[in-house]
């Protein structure tokens, strides 16, 4: 079951495989009905009806990896949300830039049998403000008679429409060829980050954990005023901020400010902006209620930290409220909880009091440091020869892999490839994961292992 809110602190790629972050990403946007999740559905190649016809059906599950013409990208899929009918314009558009600013190029849904709506001008006029490459799919085009329809909505102004029926696959090749086009061979949204320059920080965990809280008791304290601090690209949804003298670009405080009503598709818009600010940050800050118990959601979103391979602290906030005597018993049952990911620094805090607020900074260096943290190959491959040396891989079929050479190809976060004789089974690599860890430290920084196999 890939949805499955599992913590792991490896990313386990194929060998060959590039990893998730720093592929393109396709968003698919439009209004409710126009057939989005259709279409995902046909480009993903699944057969099963997924689309879901019952209203109020939210998912958290919105980005699938994707491959055309021997291309891997990432699709992330806004459908099956629903909104409530007032302000739909509004809500439409608000959603829609947000996964507009997650992607590298869109796919702009119309139902070709409707024509162009009010709400449907809307988005158009965030896709110009956004300035990303986009298509018009015009949906719904389900034999050649219906391809007049598609013909009406050249008046969005955003060129030619791609008349399209999501429903049959009718059109969706010559779609997804345009859509190559546009598509970076590497993400410009997550996967290269503006080096130099004030470090980029996420406040993110679910509703009401305390991120607007811990924001302003940080910015109650000090606030960089100077907003040209050389090599500062930043939105004007994110704030610049000093903490422990040093300053930190806090990404998309308006996201964070701006208060989601609780309604329906509040999950999936709530995770949506996640997603979004995780990818503009370099180290994430996962909140987590210390006064409830943990939920899926918050392994959900240390895991989404994890996933885009992005610096990790995690903040147990309101600590405030936690007895004196219960603290010890917490502590531990914390430590349980997040077991796989004993590397990502812990700090209790309590936004309220601004208790060891102040600790944050040291934390959020320690993390940056760890995913930047590079090993030379030489010294590599010597700890690779006595790991090997004294825990060889178990003998599986009499035969038994070796590890011929390993080399760390990326940091931020940092990336290995093994080349070994055959295959290193799941369980030796998340032993070589842990030495790693225990030998040369990358604090708060999940690490990608790839393999490659030579005969
Ligand atoms: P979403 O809300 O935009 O994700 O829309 P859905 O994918 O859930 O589709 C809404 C409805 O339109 C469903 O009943 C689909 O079966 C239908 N639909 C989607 N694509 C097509 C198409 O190409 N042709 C026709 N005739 N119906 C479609
Ligand atoms: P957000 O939804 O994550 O931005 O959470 P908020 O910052 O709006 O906080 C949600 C609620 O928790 C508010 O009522 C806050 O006053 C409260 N809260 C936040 N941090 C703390 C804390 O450290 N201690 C206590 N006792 N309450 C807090």
């Amino acid at each position: 079951e890939e949805d499955q809110a599992v913590l792991s602190g490896v990313r386990e790629l194929d060998p060959d495989e590039v990893p998730d972050s720093s592929l393109p990403v396709l968003a698919v946007v439009g209004r409710p009905n126009v057939g989005k999740s259709t279409l995902v559905n046909r480009i993903l190649g699944r057969r099963e009806a997924v689309v879901q016809d019952t209203p109020g059906v939210t998912r958290d599950r919105v980005r699938y990896r994707a491959e055309w013409a021997g291309r891997p990208f990432i699709l992330v899929d806004t459908g099956g949300w629903e909104h409530d009918a007032r302000g739909l314009d509004g809500r439409v558009a608000q959603q829609a830039e947000i996964a507009i600013s997650l992607a590298d190029a869109v796919m702009f849904v119309v139902d070709a049998t409707v024509g162009p709506t009010s709400t449907d001008e809307h988005v158009v006029r965030v896709l110009r403000r956004s300035g990303k490459p986009a298509l018009l799919v015009a949906n719904k085009v389900d034999s050649h008679r219906d391809e007049a329809d598609a013909a009406t909505l050249w008046g969005l102004g955003l060129g030619q429409p791609y008349p399209v029926s999501a429903l049959h696959g009718r059109g969706s090749g010559d779609l997804l060829d345009a859509a190559m086009l546009l598509l970076p061979d590497v993400t410009a949204v997550g996967g290269q980050l503006p080096a130099g320059g004030p470090r980029r920080v996420a406040l993110v965990g679910r509703p009401n954990v305390g991120k607007s809280s811990l924001l302003n008791s940080i910015l109650g304290q000090q606030r960089v005023v100077v907003d040209d601090v050389a090599g500062t690209t930043r939105d004007p949804v994110d704030e610049l901020v000093d903490v422990g003298g040093q300053p930190w670009v806090f990404v998309d405080t308006a996201g964070i400010r701006r208060r989601v009503n609780q309604t329906q598709g509040a999950d999936f818009y709530a995770s949506l902006r996640t997603q979004a600010a995780i990818e503009k940050a370099e180290v994430a800050v996962v909140l987590i209620d210390a006064s409830t118990p943990m939920t899926e959601q918050d392994i959900r979103v240390v895991q989404m930290a994890v996933d885009a391979g992005r610096a990790l602290v995690i903040a147990y906030n309101k600590w405030d409220l936690v007895d004196e005597d219960r603290r010890p018993f917490l502590e531990r049952e914390i430590e349980r909880e997040l077991v796989q990911i004993t590397w990502a620094p812990r700090v209790n805090i309590s936004a309220r009091t601004r208790w060891h607020v102040d600790r944050l900074a040291k934390h959020l260096d320690a993390a940056l440091e760890g995913w930047e943290t590079r090993i030379p190959t030489g010294r590599l491959n010597s700890f690779l020869g006595e790991l090997a040396a004294a825990h060889p891989h178990p003998v599986r079929g009499g035969k038994q892999p070796r590890i011929l050479f390993g080399t760390q190809a990326d940091t931020r976060p940092p990336r290995f490839v093994l080349f070994a004789t055959g295959f290193l089974e799941h369980g030796y690599r998340r032993f070589i994961e842990r030495r790693l860890r225990e030998e040369f430290g990358f604090v708060g920084t999940p690490i990608e292992i790839s393999m490659r196999v030579r005969e």
